[in-house]
């Protein structure tokens, strides 16, 4: 039965349409595949038994014609999407124990349309990182390794769960977070698709916040076809988040094989940063010219603000965050140390429920955002974030219908090689990603080959507002030029 944790989305979602395997059993098949895979870490909570509830629920509803676009098909779901009954905790201490008592949008249009949740997913603490080192369950390790290497890598971050779990086959996809990076990039470092949609497009009701100007929440698939198919479920508008845009969602699906016939695909030159590997430059050259042959044509253009948006996100989304996690007082939510007055209550809860990279993130978001600063810090990238999006307004007024660049400055790197170092070398992992955040825009990471050890390597779209389709359609024509990722061999079974 294990082969059936093999199939695509869309050939498992065929395959329960089609009765040729019930939703239990694919479930099942999942359910042993993440037992034997805990050397990864990629679960915080496995929910076995509301999986199987689900499943019997979906059988049923398929055995009587009627299930939903996802009916059947198990999902995993990073730990930041509140999940009703079922703990959520962001990765953090200080949501020990927090069992909510509402369901987030996202996941409940996904249950909907009839998926069935397999558990929580790992992740940097409230998404703030990009290898998962953050988190306070433990790091996730990637199913990947390098040829004749037992070194473990990191899966990129915040997303690493979502991302190791959906490349080693523990799951059909998951849904992930992107806030300056954190679909695309651990997408980029599995072999896995990631999409961070419009600003808008998805609910954030639900979704614990980071950096509410910036947080989207998206899905990881294996193809890009499938990262389609959960994307529609998963947007969509929701009054009961005001920043949700009321636009109807199209058949995503629809658009994966469309091709780029007629399509003017922009090549930003500032987007080739100094001490690039060369096999990145070539990869993206080959991606280029895969776009080419399909009958795009592409441009070079210039975005000349994009070396100002990484330091500018990290003043944007450090201050947000602050403000968004002051909530976490120990009288709330979750974890609560006691002191001798209230005071000293919060002051314990937060020291001990706060890891550290949070810590700085808070201390620089309240820094940037007090009296004295504010005009020069958080002011002036405000401003720089709206030259960024003027940027790109520029390009798209030019005709440019999508942006192709890397999605990462280098593949996957070793667990804890990056984390000794400064912290704004971690940072650097979204020097090609942050931009799309700060502009509101589409983004899409898919696989496009391997470095020279054998590591995947993404390619990544940015699109217009709202424009996901084109950006599937040139997916699906890279995926159809590079072939398939692979899928890496399974050490940890
Ligand atoms: N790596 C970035 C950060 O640490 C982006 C994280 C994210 O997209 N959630 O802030």
């Amino acid at each position: 039965m294990t082969e059936l944790t093999s199939l695509t989305l869309a050939e498992a979602r065929d395959g329960l349409r089609g009765r040729r395997f019930s939703a239990l059993e694919i479930t099942d098949a999942h359910i042993a595949a993440i037992e034997k895979a805990r050397a990864l870490n990629a679960f915080i909570a496995e929910t076995p038994d509301v999986a199987r509830q689900m499943a019997k629920a979906s059988d049923e509803r398929l055995a009587a014609g009627q299930g939903g676009p996802l009916e059947g098909v198990p999902l995993g779901i990073k730990d930041l999407f509140c999940t009703k009954g079922t703990q959520t905790t962001a990765g953090s201490r200080i949501l020990k124990g927090f069992v909510p008592h509402y369901e987030s949008t996202v996941t409940s249009q996904l249950w909907r349309d009839g998926a069935v949740m397999l558990g929580k997913l790992n992740l940097d603490e409230f998404a703030m990182g990009s290898s998962n080192e953050t988190s306070a369950y433990g790091p996730v390790k990637s199913p990947w390794r390098r040829p004749g290497s037992n070194a473990d890598l990191v899966p990129g971050g915040s997303s690493g769960g979502s991302a190791a779990a959906v490349a080693a086959r523990l799951c059909l996809g998951a849904t992930a977070t992107d806030t300056g990076g954190s679909i695309r990039q651990p997408a980029a470092f599995t072999g896995t698709v990631g999409i961070k949609p419009t600003y808008g497009r998805c609910s954030r009701w639900g979704v614990v916040a980071f950096a509410s100007s910036l947080d989207q929440a998206g899905p990881i698939a294996r193809t890009v076809q499938d990262a389609a198919i959960m994307l529609r479920s998963m947007a969509g508008h929701d009054p009961k988040d005001t920043t949700s845009a009321d636009i109807a969602v199209p058949d995503f699906e629809a658009a994966v094989s469309r091709g780029v016939k007629g399509l003017k695909i922009g090549i930003p030159k500032e987007y080739r940063v100094e001490g690039m590997p060369a096999e990145i430059e070539r990869l993206w050259a080959e991606g280029a010219a895969w776009l080419r042959d399909a009958g795009a044509e592409i441009v070079e253009v210039s975005l000349p603000n994009t070396h100002y948006a990484l330091p500018a996100y990290y003043i944007v989304a450090p201050a947000e965050a602050s403000s968004n996690l002051a909530r976490y007082d120990g009288v709330r939510y979750g974890l609560r140390v006691p002191g001798k007055d209230i005071v000293e209550m919060y002051e314990k809860t937060r020291a001990e429920g706060f890891g550290k990279e949070v810590k700085r993130r808070i201390m620089i978001g309240t820094y940037v955002l007090s009296a004295g600063y504010y005009d020069a810090y958080y002011v002036r990238a405000q401003k720089i974030r709206t030259l960024i999006r003027r940027d790109f307004e520029a390009v798209y007024a030019q005709g440019v219908d999508a942006i192709l660049t890397p999605a990462t400055p280098s593949a996957a790197f070793g667990l804890a090689e990056m984390a000794t170092a400064s912290p704004v070398e971690m940072y650097l992992n979204d020097v090609f990603t942050v931009t799309v955040n700060m502009a509101g825009l589409p983004g899409i990471s898919v696989p496009a080959g391997t470095d020279a050890s054998g590591l995947p390597l993404g390619l990544q779209l940015i699109g217009r507002p709202f424009d996901e389709e084109t950006l599937f359609a040139a997916a699906g024509a890279i995926e159809k030029a590079a072939g398939r990722a692979e899928l890496p061999a399974a050490w940890w079974a």
